[in-house]
Formats: C-alpha cells, structure tokens, sequence
C-alpha cells in the first residue's frame, strides 16, 4: 500500500452524492474557472534586472557554450598529467589567471592556475593545490591527479542553442540566474494580466480612516490587491462601489473593458443588499459558477462578462482569502501564461484530531510541526476556520482540506495541505 492509497478520492469528497448537491464541488468550481481563463496574448522584452515574477514568453536558450572554454575548476597547477611519472618537480613557467586570454603551456612544465581561468593550451589536468608543495620557481606534487581532473569542460552543462528555460517558466532569482549564466541579458515575457477590483460594502472604510457608525476598514482592497500582485497580475483599478443594482451594474461593465480578471469582494450573497449576482447578468454577463461546497467561503461565484473572468468572492476577509487561494490564484497564473496553474498539493497529517461538520469541504489554517516517523508532515490545524478571524492565517502555512463527508478526522490520517 502507498502512502495515496489511503486518501480514499483523488479529490475533496464534496462531489459525493448527498453532499451540498445545489453546490458545485471544489474540483468542478476549479476546472469551471479554469475553462474561462485564456492566457493573455502579447508580450514584452525587459531586461534581467525587472524580470522577476514575470512569465517566460519564448524558451531561453543559451547564447554560447557553457562554460565557454575548458576552465580551471579550482586554485592549482595546470600541467600535462604524463610529466609526473618520473615524481621530479617541475619547473613553473608562469600564471594563468581568470579573465587573461589563453596561454600555451611549455613542454614538461606547470603553470599556476587560478579557479576559473582559461586552460592552457596543451595542459590536461589541473592539480589542487592542497596536493602540491610550491618552491620559488619550481612545484612538487604529492598526489597526482587522474587525466582532466579539476577541469571545467566547454560546453559541458549545455551547448550554444540549447534551451535553459521553457516559456511558461515564472521567473524568479534563480531563473535569473540561469538566464545571465546562459546569455540572456532581457527576456520576453508575457504581458501581466490586467486586473481590476470592485470593493463592494457600504460600512467598508480605508484602514487608518475614521470609522463613523457602523464602518469597518476595508481588509480587502490591501489584501486582495497584493494576492493579485503575488499571482502576477497588475491591479489597474480599484473601485469602491455602493451596494445598489446600478451602480454595481456600471462599475462590472468598466471593469470587464479594462481588465482581464475582475475581482470583487462582498455581495455575493443571498441577502437583500446583495446584488452582484444579479448586476452581473444585467451587465450581459455569465455565471460559470453560483456557489461552491466549500467552508470558508460558500457563495463564491465565477462568471465572465465582456472577455474578462469574473471572480465574485465573499466579503468576509478569510473567506475571501480563501477562496482566492482555490480559485483565484491558478486562474490568474493561468491568465498570466504560466505552465503551472496550480501550486502542488501534498499529503499531511494532522496531529491531533479534527473535527468537522459534514457538507462543504473544508480549508482550514494549519501550521506544518515537522516529520512523523514515516516521513510525512505533521500539521497543526486545531481551531477551525473562524470566518472573521485573520490571525489564523498568520500562524499558518498552508490550508489544510477536510473533505466534506468526514464528521471527525482522527490524528495521523492522511489530508491534503495547499502551502501558501
Ligand atoms: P458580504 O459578503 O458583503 O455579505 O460581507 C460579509 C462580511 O464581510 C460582512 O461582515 C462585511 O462587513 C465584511 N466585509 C465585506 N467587505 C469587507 C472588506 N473589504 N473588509 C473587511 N470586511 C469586509
Ligand atoms: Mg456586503
């Protein structure tokens, strides 16, 4: 039996029949979203040094051999390996340093070499020179060295054309890293996705503002804002707009013009003042999705209206960022032309028993504690998810799936976990 044999369905359960049936399913709402989200078409050039976060347009190939020459892999001494079969020292005839042109190597002698130099033409090993005993104009070498020891060979990690990155690749340090070592001084990379929020709530006021009444601050431009950033979007707009049908209905319409993914927050709901569902299909819209089985975060909903993926996600802060995680986060990879739309799943166990109320899938906070003795993370995911409470998420890293048929999970059975 492997360790997956144990999670009884690939998915979340909350497909099974029975459970939350007007609801579509965790995987359904995913594939749904998914379907909506055309990668953007067009692409820039920039350079290395602005290129991080951004998505490879064009595969990255190396502009020449790598390394470029045969090199010096440490400090030491070049010399033909035959030379040491008598044991005599042998004369030095000079140094060969990083950046100096090619030298030739004299019959019968050693020159000293530093890591990263050209090899000298007709030398075939490089000795370290802990192996070696340098006098004033001579070397002694007190283990001789296999032929082409120490010796960095052209184009021995890849050859001028051969490609070192694949479009689709999210640039980060290290594939710029890779792109410099290769050549590569600018990238072409796909255009961000343009994306556009509609903040929904008339209590909901900016943090650091006066609060009259009943106002709250607005959690969720901030955070929604940088969850866009981080999944590679540019927010082009950010729009407050009262809960009222027209008004609302307006606001969809210039966001879908401007945008390529619409996020807005509250309204989603089934309450008198909750209008977007209907404003959305009054701009000549389409709902993909009306509600997910889904705990935090039920009335999510995903539609598309004018070219652009609208995703409606719930006012309260935790379920918003919840959400964003399942269904925001790999539309807007998938929109910003990245091969990966969805960040890996892993297997977890939590260590201590869950319990849970049966119907929606759950995506609780928890906080990874290490290894069991199998080899598989232990987590930490206790207290439940508290829609209004954002403390959890910070202790966290990573949500935890509680499938929606499961009353209790015992401590060490086997959960999905979605890192942050
Ligand atoms: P709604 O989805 O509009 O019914 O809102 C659900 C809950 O989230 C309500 O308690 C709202 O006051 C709260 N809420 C809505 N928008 C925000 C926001 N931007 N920041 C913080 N809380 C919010
Ligand atoms: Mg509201």
């Amino acid at each position: 039996m492997t360790v997956l044999d144990r999670i009884r369905t690939p998915g979340c359960d909350c497909d099974s029949a029975g459970v939350a049936p007007a609801l579509a399913s965790v995987p359904e709402a995913v594939t749904a979203a998914l379907a909506l989200a055309r990668p953007v078409t067009g692409s820039e050039v920039v350079p290395l040094a602005a290129a991080r976060g951004r998505v490879l347009a064009r595969d990255v190939t190396a502009r020449a051999d790598m390394p470029r020459f045969d090199n010096a892999g440490m400090d030491g001494y070049a010399l033909r390996a035959a030379d040491l079969a008598e044991g005599a020292p042998l004369p030095l005839a000079g140094t060969c340093a990083a950046g100096e042109a090619a030298a030739d190597l004299p019959p019968g002698a050693a020159m000293r070499i530093y890591t990263g130099a050209v090899l000298p033409r007709g030398a075939d090993a490089v000795v370290m020179q802990e192996h070696a005993r340098a006098g004033a104009r001579t070397v002694e070498i007190l283990t001789p060295p296999a032929p082409g020891a120490n010796i960095r060979r052209r184009g021995e990690d890849r050859h001028a054309g051969q490609r070192v990155l694949r479009a689709g690749t999210r640039i980060d340090a290290r594939a710029i890293a890779i792109c410099a070592g290769a050549g590569a001084g600018e990238v072409r990379v796909h255009r961000r996705p343009r994306v556009a929020l509609l903040l929904t709530g008339d209590e909901i006021v900016p943090a650091g503002q006066a609060l009259p009444g009943g106002a709250i601050w607005d959690v969720n431009t901030p955070m929604l804002t940088g969850l866009a950033q981080e999944a590679g979007g540019e927010v082009v707009a950010v729009r407050q707009v009262p809960d009222d049908p027209a008004a609302l209905r307006a606001a969809l319409a210039e966001a879908a013009g401007a945008a390529d993914m619409v996020i807005t927050s509250g309204g989603v709901s089934v309450g008198d003042r909750d209008h977007l569902k209907p404003a959305l299909q009054a701009a000549g819209g389409r709902i993909a999705v009306s509600g997910v089985a889904i705990k935090p975060g039920k009335p999510v909903t995903v539609g598309e209206l004018d070219g652009a993926v609208v995703l409606a996600l719930p006012g309260n802060p935790v379920s918003a960022f919840v959400t964003w995680q399942v269904l925001g986060r790999p539309v807007a990879a998938r929109l910003g032309g990245s091969g990966a739309a969805q960040p890996p799943r892993r297997h977890v166990r939590p260590a201590e028993a869950l319990r849970h109320k049966p119907g929606r899938c759950e995506f609780r906070p928890a906080r990874l504690l290490g290894y069991d003795h199998t080899g598989v993370e232990r987590v930490a995911a206790q207290g439940g998810t508290h829609s209004g409470r954002l403390d959890p998420l910070m202790q966290a890293d990573g949500l935890v799936l509680i499938p929606g048929d499961r009353a209790e999970v015992p401590a060490g059975d086997l959960l999905e976990f979605l890192p942050f």
